[in-house]
């Protein structure tokens, strides 16, 4: 089966999202497979965020997900990468249909698109080289 690496963002923890993004998870039917909180290192984000580097966004990105703690979930299911994704909604919580986490839980304010409260992997190939970045013993 399938694993895919979710972390809710500060945002989500500082606003007490945790569990609901996990109750959401786990009612779809995923497993828990690993269960860490954490403040992110730079070099883990740097690492996490390679393929933004560059971007406008992506030193902000940085300091705001350096800002906190973050809950990193690894976790398993037939399909729970796209699962997970369309569980999340639309990066920009502005546009996340509801019935969505992003659209449901996600602010519409001016910093929604960089605070949108959980990442997943897109790819296998993301899911385990972020395994990698934030479960080592794992990885
Ligand atoms: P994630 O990979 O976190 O699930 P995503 O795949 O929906 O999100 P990406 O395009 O990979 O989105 O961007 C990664 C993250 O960078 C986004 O989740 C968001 O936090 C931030 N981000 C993306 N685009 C912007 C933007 N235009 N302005 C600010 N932040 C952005």
């Amino acid at each position: 089966t399938e694993r895919s690496l979710v972390l809710v963002k500060p945002d989500g923890y500082r606003r007490g999202l945790t569990g609901e993004v996990l109750r959401r998870v786990e009612a779809k039917g995923y497993t828990l497979v690993a269960l860490a909180v954490l403040t992110p290192s730079r070099e883990q984000l740097t690492t996490h965020y390679a393929e933004h580097e560059g971007k406008p966004f992506y030193e902000p990105l940085l300091e705001f997900m350096s800002s906190g703690p973050v809950t990193a979930a690894l976790i398993e299911g037939h399909g729970c990468i796209a699962g997970f994704r369309s569980l999340a909604g639309a990066t920009d919580p502005t546009a996340a249909a509801p019935g969505t986490i992003r659209g449901d839980l996600g602010r519409d304010w001016g910093l929604a698109v960089q605070q949108n409260i959980v990442h997943g992997s897109d790819s296998p190939e993301s899911a385990a080289r972020e395994t990698a970045i934030w479960f080592p013993t794992l990885g």
